[in-house]
């Protein structure tokens, strides 16, 4: 059978865990999968574009999991009250090809790709860093928040959006969890003296959210709203000073900020900094960048650590189960149940 996570069982596993949990837990197994990054069977997502946003299917296998998920980017739905990003995905067992597992990844990619910030940022910061700021509220914001707050001990966040209600969401939402919050009037504001600045931003367009006149040395940037052919928010100004970080340097060049960038603009994968194979931050004025575009492997992290969190429950009525596995049509139309036949 196969293992069903829906909505209500992921706010009730959150709920019963509790974010710092879950995002500390994912950001483990995401570690252990990004220090065995040679065995997955890697691949750019496939995405498919359209005039108001972009759906994309992001496959990977490690040789004894298969992980997918299926999932949209319409920078323009929450004005119909619609969410910008909504997914779902599944693992299976590649011995028998079978899925194990399906779940909701909507609420499971703002963890995933939170906690995948923090884990790079907690090789990527100053040591020491404290204060954080979040430009854009969005749907994304709080789990940024939290896992930076869990993973790298940022005890301040500052909060910037052009709606003033995301704004007032996002801290109504973060009261109470442990974190001094700072509701700034302007992106410069936010930026001033905070040693992490995280871009959420959504708009499908080149955009600088991020000029490189308030990007202050020593800083580091986690870019994740760029995600997207066309849409960006850093300054180009701003790639030319950092020492960028990626995921997947063939799905971001495609995607990520650095498609601004030359061919031959030199980036550093993730894996090999977590690895020890190549310098992250190097000195305490660097300008570090993580240039965060999502990247299936974390996907697939984040189911595998779900099935584990998740135990046993609900399963899905999704795969027939005849009792002779050749006789497929007689499973469903079995003599007793065939009433066409029967007329
Ligand atoms: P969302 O629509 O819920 O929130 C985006 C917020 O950005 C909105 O509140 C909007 O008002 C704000 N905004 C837009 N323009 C702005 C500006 N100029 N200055 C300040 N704020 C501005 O979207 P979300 O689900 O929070 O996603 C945010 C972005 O992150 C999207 O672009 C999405 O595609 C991307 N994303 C990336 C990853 C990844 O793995 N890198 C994962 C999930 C989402």
């Amino acid at each position: 059978m196969t293992r069903y996570v829906g909505t209500v069982e992921m706010a009730q596993l959150l709920r019963r865990l509790g974010p710092d949990t879950v995002l500390r837990r994912l950001a483990a197994c995401l570690h252990a999968d990004f220090l065995r990054w040679p065995e997955f069977d890697l691949a750019p997502r496939l995405a498919s574009h359209f005039p108001h946003g972009v759906i994309e299917l992001m496959p990977v296998c490690d040789g004894r999991l298969y992980a997918f998920k299926f999932v949209n980017g319409h920078p323009g739905n929450p004005r119909s009250g619609r969410q910008t990003v909504v997914a779902f995905g599944a693992l299976a067992d590649v011995t028998t090809g079978y899925p194990v597992l399906v779940s909701e990844m909507t609420v499971l990619t703002a963890l995933r790709t939170a906690a995948t910030s923090a884990l790079a940022a907690s090789f990527l910061a100053r040591p020491g860093s404290r204060s954080m700021a979040l430009i854009g509220t969005g749907a994304q914001a709080e789990f940024q928040a939290l896992a930076f707050k869990a993973i790298c001990g940022i005890t301040e966040v500052r909060l910037f959006d052009i709606d003033a209600q995301a704004v007032a969401k996002a801290r109504a939402n973060l009261e109470g969890r442990g974190l001094r919050l700072v509701c700034a009037e302007t992106v410069a504001e936010a930026v001033a003296g905070a040693d992490i600045v995280t871009t959420a931003t959504a708009d499908k367009a080149r955009v600088a959210i991020l000029t490189a006149d308030l990007v202050e040395s020593g800083q580091h940037l986690n870019a994740i709203g760029g995600d997207c052919p066309g849409k960006t928010e850093l300054q180009r100004d701003i790639l030319v000073r950092a020492r960028t970080v990626v995921e997947y340097a063939p799905q971001t060049r495609i995607e990520g900020e650095i498609q601004q960038m030359p061919a031959d603009y030199p980036v550093t994968e993730l894996w090999r900094v977590l690895r020890g194979e190549a310098p992250g931050r190097e000195r305490a004025g660097d300008i570090t960048l993580f240039d965060s575009v999502g990247f299936a492997l974390e996907d697939f992290s984040a189911l595998r650590c779900l099935l584990d969190l998740a135990g046993s429950g609900p399963d899905l009525d999704l795969v027939p189960m005849p009792d002779d596995p050749k006789d497929l049509f007689g499973s469903v139309f079995t003599a007793g149940i065939d009433s066409e036949r029967a007329a």
